[in-house]
């Protein structure tokens, strides 16, 4: 024989009411025998009832207008009359005249019965107790009364147990189950379905005392140890128990098997599938417990068993939230024998139960979370308990915080594995959620952390990403539509269906220019972006983006900046403080002074960000990523040389074909190698940027002004800061320039424009190099960069090819958005 609860989410509706006596009836004629089955509230309608019973008590306690509260709950008790009688009106198709009849007149006695009672509070100006007990479990006897109507259509006869005959409740809403049984074997009923409505029971003084809200489940399970049922099923509207909050994680997979332990944990640490005292009982008695959605009961369900359990380290991730963390602390606490027993012994006096403890070694303070809705009461009783010491100054005031929730994992095997802990708080620190407090359960099958309320659901869905989810996810936010910018959403529209077969899902959430800003947190669609650009109405706050991608809950936020622009450079600071990473082909910010360079990369680190810069040298090689490699392994740069501009690179290749100074740089700007202004080629401060950052990337410690600089054309036209005005004085260097390439030729020499570091020092000029030099092949945009190291010596390093043009560059970048959730797991 099972027990068989129905929660209020399937008993939302008239419909809803006549698929569960089906299921009732189906279980019936199965051979095991008639069903116990357990019913609570309609969904919602607890809610009403309780605010009913606090707006009859308001005015008793803050002294207002008791006419005012008293409206109030003959308001709420209105609306109870109208949710009930339309659930009985919506059944009046599904039941015969007969049988719909009884049940009215039923639901007329019960309204009549809760009127006398508010009106009995309106005169009393307050709700005692017992009456506020029966008032809040309306719902359950309404319950009851519609559901042996649609049986009894069903031509199922049922009688209705009142838990009141033997579910005895002591305190903190604890069943007292063995003296439950004994009652209940007193009661002798005779094999047929019974009707038991959810959520109270008696109290010692014969009172009726609920549950705890969402009781209906602990019902059940008392319920199922004393009529000794082969299992208690737990029906509600989801398939069964999740990893984590389906509510929150989008995608949460089901958990076909826990054990009694998980269960406990996980219900016990916020679960609202389960009510927390559910599992103890069955477990106790080993009667299984199964999860089941009465809306798609072919589903298998979650079962809660002894039987081995998977070896999953982390099964399940639970969030708890309205707690508050009350601090118990002074110096004077020190070594003083018996402070423990004292606090708990007094919070449990007063009938509050503690969600977690935690104390600090030094034996300092001890701080222990309780509901949010009994802080205020343990504040109180703590100061009252411990005023002497208080008064003495040798304990502070208790401090209470409020507005926090508990987010723990939980699983039978994580003692069994290392670095559990580890990963949890890493994942944590990645969502940049500050952990408030810890506890680990002494058998190592829970680890909880406490944090504020407001970061809750980033906790659980980053946790949800690092602890279950073997996809990559990135959501990038690109600033930059020039060329590089369309080269990338070009190569990711084009990638983005085979990166999803490869358990990556990159989507972009954002585009910025100089004047828009288009966002979605479902990602764009790549083929419509540029219109919807155009008519995007927001332009780009570094400050409100990065609150966006906090409140969108994103996992991976990267903004990636494909702008030169030294005020987008300006914001990497806002970016990575607020949780995004960057990506980045823009060199400004990683070749301004060197105290920012240190910081910025300090930020990311302490943010536990990324900071990606591949392209800042040599677009889409390997440059920068390399060296950080060598190093790494211990290496050490001792000399570099190279051709850092692809710009550059084309132009000198150009004028030893026959080309001249201005006619080369033309063509190089035509075919996208420039800056769009070609002064900042020429004037060689790009490149300069580029042998800097090498530097510092090889350890060096310097600046800008640092770098030896000779600029291919003399400074008056390198200050040139508009790009027509650049290209139309140019022509007038070119006489000059010639007589340096016809030399160069006269020696069987090419002209480069060399970046180099020796001993300590960067510099970058023209150089006349022979045909036996490693550069002299290198032109037409290409690359080159030459590093001799402590490992690799006499022969360098060498890395060449294409370091220009767009597709390159984005392809840089795009390596560094695949690198992102994993360098991020590593953490
Ligand atoms: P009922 O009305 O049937 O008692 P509840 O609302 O009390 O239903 O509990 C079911 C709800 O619990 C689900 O709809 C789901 O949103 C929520 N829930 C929270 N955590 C989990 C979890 N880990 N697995 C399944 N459901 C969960
Ligand atoms: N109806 C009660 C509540 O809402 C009990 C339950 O649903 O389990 O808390
Ligand atoms: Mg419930």
């Amino acid at each position: 024989m099972k027990v068989m609860k129905f929660g209020g989410s399937s008993l939302a509706s008239a419909e809803r009411f006549a698929s569960v006596a089906h299921l009732i009836v189906a279980e019936r004629d199965r051979l095991q025998g008639p069903p116990y089955v357990v019913l609570s509230a309609p969904a919602g309608v607890t809610n009403e009832l309780c605010q009913m019973v606090t707006a009859l008590n308001e005015g008793a306690v803050d002294g207002t207008d008791s006419a005012t509260n008293t409206n109030a709950g003959i308001n709420t008790l209105h609306s109870f009359q109208q949710r009930t009688s339309q659930l009985l009106n919506d059944s009046k198709p599904l039941l015969s005249d007969a049988v719909w009849m009884v049940a009215e007149n039923q639901l007329k006695s019960l309204l009549n019965d809760l009127s006398d009672k508010v009106k009995g509070c309106q005169l009393l100006g307050s709700c005692p107790a017992p009456v506020a007990t029966a008032l809040s479990v309306a719902g359950e006897q309404f319950s009851v009364l519609l559901m042996q109507a649609h049986l009894s259509q069903l031509g199922c006869e049922s009688a209705k147990l009142n838990p009141a005959d033997f579910i005895l409740v002591g305190d903190q809403d604890l069943v007292d189950v063995s003296e439950s049984s004994v009652r209940f074997d007193a009661l002798s009923l005779a094999p047929m379905v019974h009707l038991m409505p959810g959520f109270y029971g008696e109290d010692q003084q014969g009172q009726l005392h609920t549950l705890g809200r969402n009781g209906s489940d602990y019902s059940a399970a008392v319920l199922a140890v004393c009529t000794h049922a082969e299992s208690c099923e737990i029906w509600t509207d989801v398939n069964g128990i999740y990893h984590a909050d389906p509510r929150i994680v989008e995608g949460a997979q089901l958990i076909e098997h826990l054990s009694f332990r998980e269960a406990i944990d996980l219900s016990y640490f916020g679960a609202k599938v389960l009510h927390p005292n559910t599992v103890l009982p069955l477990a106790q008695q080993n009667i299984c417990c199964v999860i089941k959605n009465s809306q798609n009961p072919e589903a298998k369900g979650s079962m809660i068993s002894n039987n081995r359990t998977s070896k999953k380290t982390v099964k399940a991730i639970s969030n708890l939230s309205d707690v508050s963390m009350i601090n118990v602390s002074g110096a004077g606490m020190k070594g003083m024998v018996g402070m423990a027993a004292r606090v708990f012994d007094v919070i449990s006096q007063a009938q509050i139960s503690v969600v977690l403890i935690s104390q600090t070694s030094s034996e300092y303070g001890i701080s222990l979370c309780v509901s949010g809705a009994q802080a205020e009461q343990a504040v109180d009783v703590l100061n009252r308990c411990f005023e002497l010491e208080i008064g003495l100054q040798l304990i502070k005031p208790i401090q209470c915080q409020n507005h926090l929730s508990v987010i723990s994992v939980v699983g039978d095997s994580m003692y069994q594995h290392k670095g559990t802990a580890s990963r949890f708080f890493a994942a944590l620190a990645h969502a940049g959620v500050n952990v408030i407090a810890i506890a680990q359960d002494a058998s190592e099958h829970s680890i909880s952390a406490v944090v504020r309320s407001e970061r809750i659901e980033d906790a659980v869905i980053v946790c949800d990403h690092y602890l279950f989810s073997k996809q990559a996810r990135v959501d990038a936010f690109l600033i930059g539509c020039g060329t590089v910018g369309q080269a990338l959403i070009g190569q990711i529209k084009k990638q983005q269906a085979w990166l999803k077969k490869k358990q990556i899902d990159l989507r972009v959430v954002g585009i910025a220019n100089s004047k828009k800003q288009l966002l979605s947190e479902q990602g764009l669609d790549l083929s419509q972006w540029q219109q919807q650009l155009d008519s995007a109405p927001a332009s780009l706050n570094a400050q409100a983006l990065a609150d966006w991608a906090q409140d969108q809950h994103l996992i991976n936020p990267v903004v990636i900046d494909c702008t030169s622009s030294e005020s987008v450079s300006q914001d990497y600071e806002t970016y990575l403080a607020g949780g995004l990473h960057v990506v980045t082909a823009n060199k400004k910010a990683n070749t301004d002074s060197m105290s920012r360079y240190v910081a910025l990369h300090q930020l990311a680190a302490e943010k536990q960000k990324q900071f990606l810069y591949e392209t800042n040298v040599g677009a889409g090689l390997p440059v920068i990523n390399n060296l950080q490699n060598l190093r790494r392994a211990g290496d050490e740069l001792l000399q570099f040389e190279g051709i850092l501009s692809g710009a550059l690179s084309y132009i000198f290749g150009a004028i030893h074909q026959g080309m001249s100074l201005s006619e080369a740089t033309a063509k190089a700007k035509s075919l996208g190698y420039t800056e769009p202004n070609p002064a900042e080629d020429l004037s060689g401060l790009d490149v300069a940027r580029k042998v800097l950052l090498m530097a510092r990337e090889a350890g060096l410690s310097l600046e800008l002004s640092d770098v030896v600089l000779d600029a291919v054309v003399p400074d008056d036209l390198a200050q040139i800061s508009e790009a027509d005005a650049f290209m139309q004085a140019l022509p007038s260097y070119d006489d000059a320039f010639s007589e340096k390439v016809k030399q160069a030729e006269a020696n069987n020499q090419v002209l480069r424009y060399v970046a180099s570091i020796t001993d300590g020092q960067c510099r970058v000029a023209i150089q006349a190099v022979d045909s036996d030099h490693p550069l002299y092949d290198i032109q037409a945009g290409e690359n080159a960069l030459a590093m001799l190291t402590e490992y690799y010596q006499p022969k360098p390093f060498v890395i060449r090819g294409y370091g220009a043009g767009a597709e390159v560059t984005a392809a840089g970048l795009f390596g560094d958005l695949m690198r992102i959730d994993t360098l991020s797991r590593e953490y």
